[in-house]
């Protein structure tokens, strides 16, 4: 494969697109809006790395792809207005789903009856093994107590997705 990856300012690479045999599946407001979708998908070199070794562990205990959606964009601007994701350290990945529906019309909720909790744990467990994770956000307190150690917390609004954000050096 001899595509070459969008790279933004700072250095960073756009998060390829999910080809065929990948173990995720990207997602994203786009509907006509700017620097969403694959825009918003700028990731630190750390994150990247992240990202792919994870999409292995993934693969080898489960068949289905999960998928990830805003990162940062190119160059690291405010998105949306929030005051994170922009520095290409932290990415939103939804909750896994009973079924192996993806792009837009997976999204789901905690709250839905086609959220797959043990997955979505077991999802959650390998990121938040990794010592290069610092904070995971995710409002199911199923998942927080399973996997202990304060390691995965609520925030407003992580019903729908779970937020992993790495530290900035190693
Ligand atoms: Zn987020």
């Amino acid at each position: 494969m001899l595509e070459v990856q969008p790279k933004d300012s700072r250095g960073y690479f756009m998060l390829p697109q999910a080809p065929e045999d990948a173990g995720y599946y990207v997602y994203g407001n786009v509907g006509g809006r700017p620097n969403t979708g694959r825009l918003a998908q700028y990731a630190h070199p750390r994150l990247l790395a992240l990202i792919f070794y994870i999409e292995r562990e993934w693969q080898a205990i489960d068949d289905r792809k999960f998928g990830i959606g805003n990162i940062s964009i190119a160059g690291g601007a405010e998105y949306d207005g929030h005051a994170t994701h922009q520095n290409g350290v932290e990415m939103d990945i939804r909750p896994v789903r009973k079924d192996t529906l993806v792009g837009p019309a997976a999204r789901l909720t905690r709250f839905d009856a086609a959220y797959d909790r043990e997955a979505t744990t077991n999802l959650i467990r390998l990121f938040a093994e990794q010592p290069m994770v610092r904070i995971i956000y995710f409002n199911d307190d199923h998942v927080q107590r399973a996997i202990g150690g304060a390691r995965v917390r609520s925030a407003a609004r992580h019903d729908d997705h779970f937020h992993v954000e790495i530290w900035r050096s190693p």
